[in-house]
């Protein structure tokens, strides 16, 4: 991967594009809401094909490749909630605060300050909207989410959820020592893998 690879990332949210950009670096980005204002439907039962589903929205204006990733927050003890909609845990709009607060309660309901949990992302890669072979990689952090946050960096989840190994949260944690522990991180590592 070099200055001269230029990547569509298929995502409106500002912390992702953030991570995308040093982990692809030096090659260039281009954000999705350069080329096209779209808010795909992610209306797939699984990450694959919510990635698949935004990488082929933003395809339709593009003719670089395009990286769109889905991820989630998923808690084993929770029915594996909040999963798939962690964006939109505690409704369709909600802010980040509020899909955290939703995940302490039920916790709380339960009676549980920590619970075992992991972070999923699913990349796929395709250089066209009828690309027949889209590229699909996966990464997986394991780690414990506490009712406890701690740090402010980072976004979503971040500040509940503590790496195995580590007693600090993703948010308070060396940025780049998140990104090399993160399913994020850990997809990127395998996509520059197969594209070598
Ligand atoms: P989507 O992949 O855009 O559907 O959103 C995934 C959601 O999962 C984000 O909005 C966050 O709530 C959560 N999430 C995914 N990756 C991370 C991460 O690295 N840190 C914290 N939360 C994350």
């Amino acid at each position: 991967m070099g200055p001269n690879d230029v990547f569509v990332i298929a995502s409106n949210n500002k912390g992702k594009i953030d991570e995308f950009k040093t982990l692809l670096s030096p090659a260039k980005i281009i954000p999705q809401s350069e080329i096209v204002q779209l808010e795909v439907d992610e209306t797939g039962s699984t990450f694959f094909e919510n990635a698949l589903l935004k990488a082929r929205g933003v395809a339709e204006f593009t003719n670089h490749n395009v990286i769109a990733d889905d991820s989630g927050l998923i808690v084993p003890g929770l029915n594996n909630e909040p999963g798939l909609k962690s964006a939109r845990y505690a409704s369709d709009d909600a802010s980040d605060d509020e899909n955290k607060e939703k995940l302490k309660s039920e916790m709380r309901r339960l009676g549980f300050k920590e619970m075992p949990a992991y972070f999923v992302c699913v990349l796929v890669m395709i250089a066209s909207k009828d690309d027949p072979l889209p590229l699909y990689v996966e990464g997986r952090s394991n780690g414990t989410i506490k009712t406890k946050s701690i740090g402010d960096q980072g976004f979503g989840y971040d500040d509940m959820f503590y790496p195995d190994g580590y007693s600090e949260s993703f948010a308070s944690i060396n940025p780049l020592t998140k990104l090399r522990l993160s399913h994020r991180g850990i997809a990127f590592a395998a996509l520059k893998d197969r594209l070598k």
